[in-house]
């Protein structure tokens, strides 16, 4: 038996402290919150009897880790598989945009020759598996080549541009772009009573299974004394364990094992990713009558956020009081204005916009809003990025690390999360 810190309680930490307990090991995990659940957790008013996420989320069909874990825990019938309604803007107006099929049929794309060239190269990449051969091109480069420049700009490049910035789409490889078409699913998943509730419940079992979960507990620093000996955690005090599992950003890892070699750690480093800034708006009515969950809004189109998205229209009213939940985000870098910006600027600076959406929509319609900001939220997987994934074993013996920037080629996601915490948890116990 083995004495296990793991930093961190959201899904990959949860889902690798769950094996390592169910093998027999001494598991306690530090959580610098306090809650549970990480980026995917989910906030709740008196009168809600679900909560809802701090980030837009939900579950694509395709993610098997997460599922798999779900039946174990015995609560597949918790899981709840709508078909909320995506679309795209295209001059002034939205148009449905969840499948190829429906992309087809997409105005923007024109007629003739556009239509087959973005319907032969998305059956293609649904159908490959070979997403190596692509990374070694960008998604501009590839999809201009082979999908042409005006399906690209049209279809793409506004996902591109919105995911990432202006600095870093032209540098994304095609291997992300491969890897969003393979897993997207038009039915998406969500957890009776929100994500929120999926997280305390998995941290109940945990504590069942006599795993310690310290809330409002951050660590300070990691580090290991001699060779062979123990790994020690600084928190309010300084414990020993065999072995410790970071699940914090890359940026976050540098500053806590200062004693990491310089080439792990300048591989840290030179990864990159994109912060995220979401406001929830609650509102008294419906803002899309049309019943749309997703809108999709290029940055040209002078929206001042990438995505609109009708919680409500997704999962009923009645589990919210009867508001009605409307998110506007953005994925933004973490110098931009709007990580400085109040909630009260902010709010100013996205409530003209409302109106596009439903000509109706006056100021008194909101109720309440929240701001939720990170400065961690999308990993930016620049050409033959493969090459340039830290292992999960670090260089300190006995410091393993998981994170959203190595579950590539797939992109972040809780289905990654959880089977990355538990392909960490396996290369800590196969580790003597
Ligand atoms: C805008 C947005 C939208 C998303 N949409 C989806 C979606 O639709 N579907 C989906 O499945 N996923 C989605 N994701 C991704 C998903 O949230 C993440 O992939 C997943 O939650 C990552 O889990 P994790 O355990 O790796 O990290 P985290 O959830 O970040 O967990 C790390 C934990 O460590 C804690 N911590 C930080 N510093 C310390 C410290 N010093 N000491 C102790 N604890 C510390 C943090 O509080 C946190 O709880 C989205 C993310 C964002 C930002």
């Amino acid at each position: 038996m083995k004495k296990i810190a793991i930093i961190g309680a959201g899904f990959s930490g949860m889902a690798a402290a769950y094996d390592l307990r169910k093998a027999g090991h001494e598991v306690t995990i530090y959580e610098s919150a306090d809650y549970v659940g990480g980026l995917a957790s989910g906030f709740k008013e008196p009168n809600w009897d679900w909560s809802v996420e701090k980030f837009y989320h939900h579950w694509f069909a395709s993610d098997k880790h997460m599922l798999a874990l779900i039946k174990e825990l015995g609560w597949e019938d918790k899981v709840l598989f709508p078909r909320p309604y995506t679309v795209m803007y295209h001059a002034g107006k939205f148009y449905p945009f969840d499948s190829i099929l429906k992309a087809l049929l997409f105005p923007g794309l024109g007629f003739g020759i556009h239509k087959i060239r973005f319907g032969l190269v998305g059956m293609y990449l649904r159908l490959t598996n070979n997403w190596k051969a692509l990374e070694k091109y960008t998604v501009d480069e590839w999809l201009r080549k082979w999908a042409g420049d005006k399906v690209y700009e049209m279809m793409w490049q506004p996902l591109v541009i919105g995911k990432f910035g202006e600095r870093y789409y032209k540098q994304v490889n095609m291997a992300w772009m491969w890897a969003r078409l393979k897993a997207r699913t038009t039915r998406l998943g969500t957890f009776e009573g929100g994500f929120q509730n999926f997280a305390d419940r998995f941290a109940e079992i945990l504590r069942e299974q006599r795993v310690e979960i310290r809330l409002q507990t951050p660590v300070t620093r990691i580090w290991r004394e001699q060779d062979t000996g123990p790994v020690s955690v600084e928190c309010e005090r300084i414990e020993r364990y065999d072995k410790v599992l970071i699940t914090l950003a890359p940026e976050a890892m540098t500053r806590l094992v200062p004693s990491l070699p310089g080439e792990y750690l300048r591989g840290l480093r030179n990864l990159k990713s994109m912060g995220a800034v979401v406001m929830t708006l609650a509102l008294k009515h419906q803002l899309s009558e049309d019943g749309y969950y997703w809108y999709n809004l290029p940055k040209s189109a002078g929206y001042p956020f990438l995505a609109l998205v009708e919680h409500t229209n997704y999962v009923s009213p009645q589990h919210f009081g009867g508001n009605h939940i409307v998110y506007v985000g953005d994925y933004l870098e973490p110098e931009h204005e709007f990580f400085r910006l109040s909630q009260e600027q902010l709010l100013e600076r996205f409530l003209p916009a409302l109106k596009k959406f439903n000509p109706k929509f006056e100021r008194d319609w909101v109720r309440k809003t929240w701001l939720f900001r990170t400065a961690y939220a999308q990993p930016v997987p620049l050409r033959q990025h493969s090459q340039n994934i830290p292992p999960i074993q670090t260089p300190v013996e006995g410091v393993y690390f998981a994170s959203m920037s190595q579950v590539y080629p797939w992109d972040r996601g809780t289905n990654f999360a959880a089977e990355i915490g538990r392909r960490a948890a396996r290369e800590m116990m196969e580790k003597n």
